[in-house]
């Protein structure tokens, strides 16, 4: 899982990011607005944890931005201002959380759990005519009706190439998110498990297709 930390004090977003890393999760942090911006809209990450107070483009700005861009990425609102009208703003431009400085990081990686958890919580991830299924790990045709069993690694892959449909996803991306930073490039091929769900998507007939886009990565297509 991939988390952006924007944050203007370098000590804060160090500790945010330390304690992150320590939970396993990969952690970029960007130290103005205009940085986390760019960051957020070429990079794909599964959270966001942005500040709203920060230089050259604010947070609400920012939120504002990567919503209007279809980002889907969860984002916890950082602030020193704590009325209720701020909060108000950051929810009604689609922030998932919010939280108050001064607090305390074991909450803030608290609340990073829990909207990552309600990522996986959502079982079932409908894309063109297919219907992926985290908790039995199948995809079914809702056109032909037929259904077939993926494996972990696949389901993973597949899951990701989905949530980011329409967009080349780089390999460096898939393998930052199915093996983690310390991987083996070479150990794993890639490939090879994108051959395996192009054919379990042929046998049930879906008509999405997982493109190559030479030297860049992948892109499923709708
Ligand atoms: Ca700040």
């Amino acid at each position: 899982m991939r988390i952006l930390v924007v944050e203007d004090e370098y000590k804060l977003a160090d500790i945010i990011a330390t304690k992150l890393r320590s939970e396993k999760y990969n952690v970029d942090i960007s130290t103005n607005g205009l940085d986390g911006l760019n960051n957020a809209l070429t990079e794909i990450y599964d959270l966001i944890i942005l500040d709203i107070m920060l230089p050259k483009i604010n947070g609400i700005d920012i939120l504002k931005e990567l919503r209007k861009n279809n980002i889907e990425s969860k984002i916890i609102m950082l602030t020193a201002r704590s009325t209720i009208e701020d909060k108000l703003i950051g929810f009604e431009n689609g922030a998932n959380d919010y939280l108050t400085k001064p607090f305390h990081i074991d909450e803030l990686i608290a609340r990073v759990n829990v909207q990552l958890r309600s990522n996986i919580n959502n079982n079932i991830i409908n894309i063109g005519d297919i219907e992926l299924n985290l908790k039995t790990s199948t995809i079914k045709c809702i056109k032909s009706n037929e259904l077939i069993n993926i494996s972990y690694k696949e389901l993973m892959i597949l899951e990701y190439l989905m949530k980011n449909k329409n967009q080349i996803v780089s390999k460096e991306q898939i393998y930052d998110k199915i093996w983690g930073i310390d991987t083996d490039f070479e150990s794993n091929n890639l490939e090879a498990y994108i051959s395996f769900i192009r054919k379990k998507l042929k046998i049930i007939d879906s008509n999405i297709t997982i493109k190559a886009v030479r030297g860049m990565g992948y892109k499923l297509e709708v």
